[in-house]
């Protein structure tokens, strides 16, 4: 999967960058703001694209329960998203409509 470099989750923006190593004083693969509106994934050569991907699904979650104000706990966030993720892409769903059809 490509990674966006913008997305829409519930009507906000939200940007999508890569962090380079080192950039930033974060040891996570990936980390979501809900104050800058942005995620960030580790532009790490060791992380396969697939990790990346479920990365991104995993900060989209994180995005989804911050702008509903929702109080999970962050073990219930990874459960959800790495489940979701492996659903998904295991049975090659996409829910965007495709062209002509
Ligand atoms: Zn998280």
């Amino acid at each position: 999967m490509k990674i966006p470099s913008e997305l829409n989750i519930l009507g906000l923006p939200v940007k999508v960058v890569f962090r380079q190593d080192g950039e930033a004083s974060v040891s996570s693969s990936a980390s979501h703001s809900a104050w800058y509106n942005k995620i960030w994934i580790a532009n790490n050569p060791e992380r396969s694209p697939k990790a990346q991907s479920q990365d991104l699904l995993h900060e989209i979650m994180e995005a989804v329960v911050a702008a509903n104000d929702l109080k999970l706990d962050h073990t219930v966030i990874s459960t959800i998203a790495s489940s979701l993720f492996q659903v998904l892409s295991d049975n090659q769903l996409s829910f965007a409509e495709e062209e002509g059809v």
